[in-house]
């Protein structure tokens, strides 16, 4: 872990339903769910997800469950984002890791708090320059972001040894595949809108990706364009 924050700036940490407490408790429970790597749950334990919503929905922050952000979005449910995160570190640390699909930034801080080099993509604007304020405040620099079509990837920055996706789409795009390290490990939900599976693709160095599935989920839908 590169402990680039192990506790929130004092202004950051809340109080009552958003305090260190009902954070405590947030970890208590991914435990419980079968979340293993106790460094994703200590992160997480940690970081305060709180600033990562609207103000009018601080009371849930910490509850189990996927909250809007606006835009039709969604901050994912935290057990997702922790299962997702551990699914990705499972076979090693990877140095540089592209997230497609921003939202909130929750998975981007989470990601940053874990791996050297994180960048991630995000379509809507105005969602980036929230997320962007929220990276500051926190003062994370080992992040950075871009406002296009996360179905193009980060070319100028690939190869990247870890991939998360955290919208959903029919297959992976082509384009990302090409950005994924021949090691490198995909993790991202495929499928319907009504029947989406988490899927995780590990190359092993000579050009072949195994194909696993983690599970079922519920994502909101990879889009193409820029908004
Ligand atoms: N990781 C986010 C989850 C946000 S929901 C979090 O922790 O809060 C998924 C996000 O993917 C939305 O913000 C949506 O706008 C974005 N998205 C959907 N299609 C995209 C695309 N083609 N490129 C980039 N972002 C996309």
């Amino acid at each position: 872990m590169n402990g680039v924050y192990p506790l929130p700036p004092a202004q950051l940490r809340g109080a009552g339903l958003t305090s260190q407490r009902a954070r405590d408790q947030l970890a208590a429970v991914l435990r419980e769910s079968g979340i293993a790597d106790p460094h994703v749950i200590d992160v997480m334990r940690n970081l305060p997800r709180h600033h990562f919503i609207d103000q009018a929905l601080h009371a849930r922050a910490y509850e189990n469950t996927a909250l809007p952000i606006g835009h039709g979005q969604t901050i994912s449910q935290p057990w997702v984002v922790a299962r997702m995160t551990e699914a990705l570190l499972e076979f090693g640390m990877p140095q540089r890791v592209l997230e497609i699909g921003t939202g909130s930034g929750y998975q981007a801080a989470v990601l940053a708090a874990l791996v050297p080099e994180v960048f991630t993509v995000e379509r809507i604007e105005e969602l980036l320059r929230q997320a962007r304020r929220r990276f500051r405040q926190l003062g994370l620099v080992n992040l950075r972001s871009r406002h296009d079509d996360g179905k193009l990837g980060w070319p100028d920055q690939a190869p990247f040894d870890g991939i998360i996706m955290t919208a959903a789409g029919d297959t992976v795009p082509s384009r990302i595949l090409d950005q994924l390290s021949p090691a490198g490990v995909l993790v991202a939900p495929v499928g319907s809108p009504s029947r989406q599976t988490l899927i995780r693709m590990r190359g092993d160095g000579h050009g072949d990706f195994a194909l696993e599935e983690l599970g079922a989920v519920s994502f909101v839908p990879l889009l193409g364009g820029i908004g």
